[in-house]
C-alpha cells in the first residue's frame, strides 16, 4: 500500500545541499512488522518522516494505495498523515502541560471524534497500555517508559493503519524497552509498523521484515516472516475539527501554563492601558481646549451650564422648576441666571483694588480655602484665582483685611454695599483679569440682580407727547431710585423743562415704560419738583450734582414696579458632561427652548484645536504601531515554547488553518478577560469603591464608543499578532519545526 519508486530527499541548508537518502525502492503493506537499522545519519529517520508525510521528497515517486504523490501540495499531506499514519517518537512528542487523559483526547478531538466515543475509548486504551491510574497526571511527571506508552496509546487513539516509530526505546532503559515493544507488537495485528530501533536483539522475535540502511541506501531488505493473509485497508475514520472541540482546546491553552497566560494578559493589561490612557489624555487636552472659548454674551461659560426660556417666553413657574428638578442629571437650578452673566466689580478704594469677574453662590462652593477661612457672616464671600496671579501672589494680605463696595457697572461711579472676603481658593481656570470668581452669599446676588435688571431692561418715557430712550451711559433722562422722592412723583432737573410745551414739566405726567424680551411694564407719575444747582442737594440727599444732574428720580416703590420680579430665564447645571445632550432634549419636551453654553463658545483656537486632532491622530497610529511590535515580540518569545504545541497538534493531524484557530482562540480569549478585567477595575474605580482620583478624572473623558474603539484596536493587534506568530511559525514544513525545537 505504501510504495516508494527511485525516492531521493535532499536538504537544502545555507547554500550546501546534502541529501537524507537517495533511490530508496521499497513496497509496505499491512500486516508487515517492518524494522529498520543502520548506523547513525544513514537516513532511516529521514525516510520515516517522508512515508509519513511529514517531510517532502524531491525525486522519485511515492505511492499511496497506488496513487502519486509528487504533486500533493500540503492540505493533501495533512490528510493523509489524519487517515493513515500515527507517529511515535524517540522523544515522546506529547504536551507536557497536558494530562495523560488530555494528551491522548486532544488526537480525538482534532480528528473529529464523536464527543460520546471519546471518554470510553481514551479510558479503554489507557487500560491497554496499563496507565488509566495515572489518567489525571500531567505527562511532564511521568517516567520515559510511561510517556512512550502515552505517545503509543496516542497512536492506538487514532486506529490509524500505519504506525511510524522513530527509535521509540531510544531513551528508554531495556526493562521498559521490552515493555513498549512488546505493546506495540500487540497492537500491531492488521496494521503496518514501521520501527527504526538500534537494538535489533530485542525485538527480534516480532520482526516481519528487516531492512537495512546504510549512507542513504537501502542495503539490505530481508522478508523474515511472511504474512498469509491479505488484509484489507482501513482508513481510520475522522473528520475536521468541530467549533466545539476548537474552542475546548483553545480555552485548554489558554490556561494550562498558569505562567504563559499570566505574562500575556499582562502584556494585553499593558495594551489596553497605554491605549486607554493615550485615549484619553487626549480627549481631556481636546475638551479642555474647547472650554477655553469665549462669547459676548455669557460671561459664565461652564460647560455645564444650559440656559432656559419658556417657549412662549412666558414665566417659569414653580411647577416647572420642579420638573426640571426632577430629571435625573440635573446638579442645580440658578433661577435668576442673569446674574450669572453679569461682571461684578469689587472696589476698595484706599488700597486700589479693583477685583473684577463673575459670581456664583456661595452654596454651591464645597471643599475648603486655601487662605483665610470660610465666610461665615451674610456679606462675607470666598474669592477665587490663580495661584501665580498677581491679586493672589502679591496682594492676598490686603484682600483678606479690605472692606468691598460693589461698583454698579451701569451707573457709573455708583457703589453699594459692604462687604469681605474672608477665602481665597487658587484655581488654575481662572487666570485671567477679569476672570476671577466670587462665591457670593445672597445678599450680592441680589444686588448684582438689580443691576442685571437695570442691564437687560430699556425704559421708554413719554412726556409732552414725545418719546424719549434713555440710555445707561447718559445722565440724561436716566430714570433713577430715590427715597426722598414721594410715590406717584418724580423730580427732574430745571435744565430739562425745555423739553415740555410751554416751557416746564412741572405738573406734567411722565409714563415710563420698561421693555424688554419678556414683559413690557408701564406706570404713569407727576413731575412735582424740579431740581436746580442749589437745591439738588437738599432734594436727593445726593453730593454730585453735576454728574447727576438730567436724571429724573422716582420713588424706589414706583421703580420697582417697573420690573417683572418672576424668573423668564433661568440656568441648569448638570453633573454629567456626557449626558448633556440627553438633558437637553429632555428638558425641551418639558415645554422649553435651551441653549447649552457650551454651543455657544466662539474658540479663538480653532487651528490649534485642528492640528492637537491631527497630532492625536498622528501619535495614536505611532503608539498603535510601536505597541504592535513590542506586544508581538514579547508574545513570541512567550509563545516560543510552544512552537512544540503547535507542531505536534500537525503531526497529529490538525491542519494549519486548524492550528493558526486554536491560536486565536486562545489570544482573544486572553484580550478579553484581560480587558473586561480592566474594565470592571473602572467600574470598581468609577463607583468610587476603588479610590483612584487620577484614573477617575481621566474617564469623565471617555464615553462608551470609545472603549469600544479600544476593544476593537486591541482584538485587531490580537488577530494580526496571531497571524504574524502563526506564518512564522507555519511557513516552514511541520517537521521541519520540529527538528528545531527539539
Ligand atoms: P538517522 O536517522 O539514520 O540517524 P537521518 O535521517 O537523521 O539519519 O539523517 C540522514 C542524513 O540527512 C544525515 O546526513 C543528516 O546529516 C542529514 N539531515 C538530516 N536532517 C537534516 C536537516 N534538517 N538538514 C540537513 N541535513 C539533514
Ligand atoms: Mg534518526
Amino acid at each position: 500500500m505504501l510504495r516508494l519508486k527511485d525516492v531521493s530527499k535532499f536538504y537544502y541548508n545555507k547554500g550546501i545541499i546534502s541529501s537524507g537518502f537517495t533511490k530508496v525502492n521499497a513496497e509496505f503493506n499491512l500486516g508487515e512488522f517492518v524494522v529498520i537499522t543502520g548506523e547513525s545519519g544513514s537516513g532511516k529517520s529521514t525516510l520515516l518522516n517522508v512515508l509519513s508525510g511529514i517531510d517532502s521528497y524531491e525525486e522519485g515517486e511515492m505511492y499511496i494505495n497506488g496513487e502519486e504523490t509528487s504533486h500533493y501540495l500540503e492540505a493533501q499531506f495533512e490528510n493523509y498523515r489524519k487517515k493513515y499514519i500515527g507517529n511515535i517518537f524517540q522523544n515522546f512528542n506529547l504536551v507536557n502541560s497536558y494530562t495523560v487523559y488530555q494528551n491522548i483526547e486532544l488526537v480525538l478531538l482534532i480528528n473529529g471524534y464523536k464527543k460520546t466515543d471519546i471518554k470510553d475509548k481514551v479510558l479503554r486504551i489507557l487500560k491497554e497500555v496499563d496507565l488509566y491510574r495515572f489518567r489525571k497526571t500531567k505527562v511532564s511527571k511521568l517516567s520515559g517508559g510511561q510517556k512512550q506508552r502515552v505517545a503509543i496509546a496516542r497512536a492506538l487513539a487514532k486506529e490509524s493503519p500505519i504506525i511510524i516509530a522513530d527509535e521509540p526505546t531510544g531513551n528508554l532503559d531495556s526493562r521498559s524497552a521490552a515493555s513498549i515493544l512488546e505493546i506495540l507488537h500487540r497492537i500491531s495485528k492488521d496494521k503496518l509498523v514501521i520501527i527504526v530501533t538500534h537494538n535489533y536483539d530485542s525485538i527480534e522475535k516480532y520482526v516481519t521484515r528487516k531492512i537495512k540502511m546504510h549512507d542513504g541506501k537501502i542495503v539490505e531488505d530481508k522478508v523474515i516472516n511472511k504474512n498469509k493473509e491479505d488484509i484489507s485497508l482501513v482508513a481510520s475514520q475522522y473528520k475536521n475539527m468541530s467549533l466545539l472541540y476548537k474552542l475546548k482546546l483553545g480555552l485548554r491553552n489558554t490556561f494550562n501554563i498558569i505562567p504563559k497566560f499570566l505574562l500575556i494578559s499582562l502584556v494585553f493589561l499593558f495594551m489596553a492601558s497605554v491605549l486607554l490612557v493615550e485615549y484619553s489624555g487626549f480627549k481631556k487636552l481636546d475638551y479642555e481646549e474647547s472650554k477655553m472659548g469665549y462669547n459676548n454674551y455669557f460671561r459664565n461659560t461652564d460647560d455645564k451650564r444650559i440656559i432656559i426660556q419658556k417657549k412662549d417666553l412666558g414665566v417659569i413657574t414653580e411647577e416647572d422648576y420642579e420638573k426640571i428638578n426632577n430629571l435625573s442629571n440635573i446638579d442645580y437650578l440658578i433661577e435668576d441666571d442673569l446674574v450669572l452673566d453679569n461682571e461684578v466689580m469689587f472696589v476698595h478704594d484706599a488700597s486700589n483694588l479693583y477685583l473684577y469677574g463673575t459670581i456664583k453662590e456661595l452654596s454651591k462652593f464645597d471643599g475648603d480655602v486655601d487662605l483665610g477661612r470660610l465666610p461665615e457672616a451674610d456679606n462675607e464671600l470666598i474669592f477665587i484665582g490663580s495661584k501665580d496671579g498677581y491679586y493672589i501672589s502679591e496682594q492676598s494680605k490686603e484682600i483678606l483685611d479690605a472692606k468691598f463696595e460693589i461698583e454698579n457697572p451701569y451707573s457709573y461711579g455708583a457703589r453699594v454695599g459692604s462687604y469681605k472676603i474672608v477665602g481665597i481658593k487658587y484655581s488654575e481656570e481662572y487666570s485671567g483679569d477679569g476672570q476671577y470668581v466670587f462665591y457670593s452669599p445672597d445678599s450680592i446676588f441680589a444686588t448684582v440682580k438689580k443691576f442685571s435688571d437695570e442691564r437687560y431692561s430699556s425704559f421708554e418715557l413719554l412726556l409732552s407727547d414725545k418719546i424719549y430712550k434713555p440710555e445707561y451711559w447718559n445722565s440724561y433722562m436716566k430714570i433713577e431710585a430715590n427715597d426722598k422722592v414721594p410715590v406717584g412723583s418724580a423730580y427732574t432737573s430745571a435744565d430739562m423743562n425745555y423739553e415740555c410745551s410751554g416751557g416746564t414739566c412741572l405738573r406734567k405726567t411722565l409714563n415710563i415704560t420698561n421693555n424688554n424680551i419678556y414683559y413690557e411694564k408701564n406706570i404713569d407719575i407727576k413731575i412735582t419738583k424740579n431740581y436746580t444747582k442749589n437745591t439738588f442737594t437738599s432734594l436727593t440727599g445726593l453730593k454730585e450734582y453735576k454728574e447727576n444732574n438730567g436724571k429724573i428720580y422716582i420713588n424706589p416703590d414706583d421703580y420697582e414696579s417697573l420690573f417683572n420680579r418672576s424668573n423668564f430665564q433661568s440656568s441648569v447645571f448638570v453633573k454629567n458632561i456626557k449626558e448633556i445632550d440627553k438633558t437637553n432634549a429632555e428638558i425641551e419636551n418639558l415645554g422649553f427652548k435651551t441653549l447649552m453654553v457650551k454651543d455657544t463658545l466662539v474658540n479663538w483656537s480653532e487651528g490649534t484645536s485642528q492640528a492637537l486632532r491631527i497630532i492625536q491622530l498622528v501619535v495614536t497610529i505611532v503608539l498603535i504601531i510601536v505597541m504592535f511590535f513590542i506586544s508581538y515580540f514579547i508574545i513570541k518569545i512567550i509563545l516560543k515554547s510552544r512552537n512544540i504545541y503547535f507542531t505536534t497538534i500537525r503531526i497529529l493531524g490538525a491542519s494549519k488553518k486548524e492550528s493558526k484557530q486554536l491560536l486565536d482562540i486562545e489570544l482573544l480569549t486572553i484580550t478579553n478577560l484581560t480587558y473586561f478585567l480592566l474594565i470592571g477595575f473602572l467600574l470598581l474605580v468609577y463607583y468610587n469603591i476603588i479610590k483612584f482620583s487620577y484614573i477617575k478624572d481621566l474617564m469623565t473623558y471617555i464615553r462608551i464608543i470609545d472603549y469600544v474603539i479600544v476593544y476593537l484596536i486591541l482584538i485587531i493587534m490580537t488577530q494580526l499578532i496571531s497571524s504574524k506568530f502563526a506564518k512564522s511559525l507555519f511557513k516552514k514544513s511541520a517537521m521541519k519545526t520540529f527538528n528545531e525545537v527539539v
